[in-house]
This record gives C-alpha cells, structure tokens and sequence, in this order.
C-alpha cells in the first residue's frame, strides 16, 4: 500500500470534481523534513516549535533557535511553513520551565498565556523567526489563543521586533503572515474580530475537542466517548468556515481529525480546503480526496447538519457516501 500512495504524490492535490485541497503535514524536528518529499505535502501547515525545546536540556539560545529556523526553512526550500510560537505546558513538557504544580495543566498556565506572561521569551523566538527567514516568507502562528486581546498582545510584540530589527539594519522576511490557532472556544464568540486581526486562521481540532467536550484528549476512556463527527462538533466547524469565507480569511485545520481519511472528507464536505496531518496520513487521504465527489458530499452533509439529530450519525452517512464512491 505505501507503493501505491507514493504513486499518488506527482498527481494534482484535487477531488474526483475538481475541487482542489491544500494537503500539509505536521512537523517539528528537522528529521520530520525529509517527508516532505516523500510524502508529497505541499508544505508544512503546522511546525510545533516547542519541540526544539522537550528535547534540549537547558533553554535553547537566540543563535540555537535561529539556526534551527533556517535550516528548517533551508530544507522546506519552496513549500511554505507555518512556524507555531511555543506551545508549553498541558501535554507538552519542557523539563527546565519550572512552573508550579496544577490541578488542570490542560486549563493552566501555558502555550500564548505563558508566552505573555514570559515576553522576553516570545520576543527572542520571534526574533530568531525573523532573521532566519531574512528575504524569505514568514508565517507565523501563536497557540491557545483565548481571547482576541491575547492575540493583539502578541502582535505588538511582534511588531516591536520587526521595527527593532530593521532599526539595527536587519535585511526583514520578504512577506510575513501572522495567524491564530482556535483552539479554545471562546474564540467562537469573537470569530469576527479575531478575523480582522489575522492573516489566516488555523484549527487545533484536539485541543479544540478536548474543550468543547470537556473530555481530556489523553484520556482514552472520556476522549474516544465522543464523536468529533457529531452534529454539534461538525455545526461549530461549519460555522468557523462560513466566518472565515465571509472575510476571505484562509483556513486551514491541523489537529488529528485531518489525517483520517473519513474524518478528512468530512472536513471537506464542510468546506475545508486546506488540512494539515501527520506525513504517514497525506497517502490515504490523497487517495480518498481523489475519488471524492466533493460538491457531492458538501450539499449532503450540509443538509443532514441542518437536520435535527433523530436516528442516523453522520459518522454513518459519511461511511455511506464513502463506501459508495
Ligand atoms: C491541536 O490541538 O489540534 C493541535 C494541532 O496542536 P497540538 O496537538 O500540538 O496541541
Ligand atoms: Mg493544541
């Protein structure tokens, strides 16, 4: 089977109607960079920077962060990479950030709250973002947001950087993009300011899961109760789709829900038209976009969303259509 999915990467990105679909994948150590050929992503749509950091024993310095940017870059060559600013705390352990201990890391102290509550670290990551993409495209994205203000903090920072940096003669990123992840979903609440201030918008569907539900996404006893193909999960996706094409606003989602393949066809029904995935999962999902009838699907599972829950899932009528095409 990887014979025939390695087959798929030289054919275009698009479903059996000739709906294109940005397919990305996941990454955040340069090991993951080979992939990028190999599994024929058309970029990296989420890089998880903290990485760099659970694996170091003391804080990475400034130089040690740049030079890790730019060989990342360096090796992406021309395929774009969205950079996520630290995402500490929760699941993600960086063993020399002592906090103190929490009854609810997933709800505590960290991603964007520490970032700004710690400036002098967001800033040096910006920073080291900037010069290692010198000439070059920047898109950068912050984690956790919660409300739109944390967003707006952030954002002067980094233009604090930018200006320094060009004060001191710095050559700056050609092109710089700056966007959110939706993650928590009081965002839902401010969609439309949140998107006059983002020049795109990304979706952390576990954490956004694991949220919604209230069911702690490593736990497997409350995480697999719940159906992320449900009509209420689907309904609030829809609706971050329907606010991101009203400003034109690009989309994409990059949580586990993009890289199965059915939970990826959803996604599209829905009108997702970028997704990024782990790299093993661009094959299968290519091969279901190929023979998908997106338009098809769309106005189907549109209109069972639409439809008050009574007997059918539509984890059902998508295994349907999918068995059908
Ligand atoms: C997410 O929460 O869906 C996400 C992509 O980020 P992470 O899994 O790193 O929290
Ligand atoms: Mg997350």
């Amino acid at each position: 089977r990887q014979e025939q999915f390695r087959a798929l990467r030289g054919l275009p990105s698009e479903s059996k109607d000739g709906i294109s679909v940005d397919l990305q994948m996941n990454a955040g150590l340069l090991v993951d960079l080979p992939q990028l050929d190999e599994c024929g992503a058309q970029g990296i749509g989420l890089f998880r920077t903290e990485l760099q950091f659970m694996i170091a024993s003391t804080m990475p310095k400034i130089e040690e962060q740049e030079s890790f940017y730019r060989s990342v870059l360096r090796q992406a060559g021309d395929h774009p990479v969205t950079f996520r600013t630290l995402d500490v705390g929760g699941d993600k352990v960086v063993p020399f950030f002592r906090s103190a201990e929490e009854e609810n890391p997933a709800l505590g102290w960290r991603a964007l709250r520490l970032s700004l509550d710690r400036p002098a670290l967001l800033r040096t990551q910006f920073r080291a973002l900037l010069r290692a993409a010198a000439g070059a495209e920047l898109k950068l994205m912050v984690p956790m947001v919660t409300e739109v203000n944390e967003l707006r903090a952030a954002k002067a920072l980094l233009k604090k950087e930018v200006n320094r940096l060009s004060r001191f003669g710095y050559t700056l990123p050609k092109r710089l993009q700056f966007g959110a992840m939706l993650e928590v979903p009081n965002l839902m609440w401010q969609l439309d300011e949140l998107l006059q201030e983002v020049d795109f918008l990304s979706v952390g569907s576990n954490d956004l899961f694991q949220f919604v539900m209230a069911a702690d996404r490593g736990n497997a006893r409350v995480s697999n109760r719940f159906d992320p193909l449900s009509r209420p999960f689907l309904r609030l996706l829809r609706q971050v789709v329907e606010a991101a094409d009203r400003t034109r606003t690009p989309l994409t989602l990059c949580g586990e829900l993009a890289g199965r393949p059915l939970s990826a066809m959803a996604l599209i029904g829905l009108g997702f038209r970028s997704i990024s995935m782990t790299p093993a999962a661009i094959g299968p999902v290519k091969a279901m976009l190929l023979s998908l009838d997106a338009k098809q699907l769309q106005s189907h599972l549109l209109a069972a969303l639409d439809q008050p829950d009574s007997g059918q899932t539509i984890r059902s009528l998508l295994t349907e259509f999918a068995d059908q095409n």
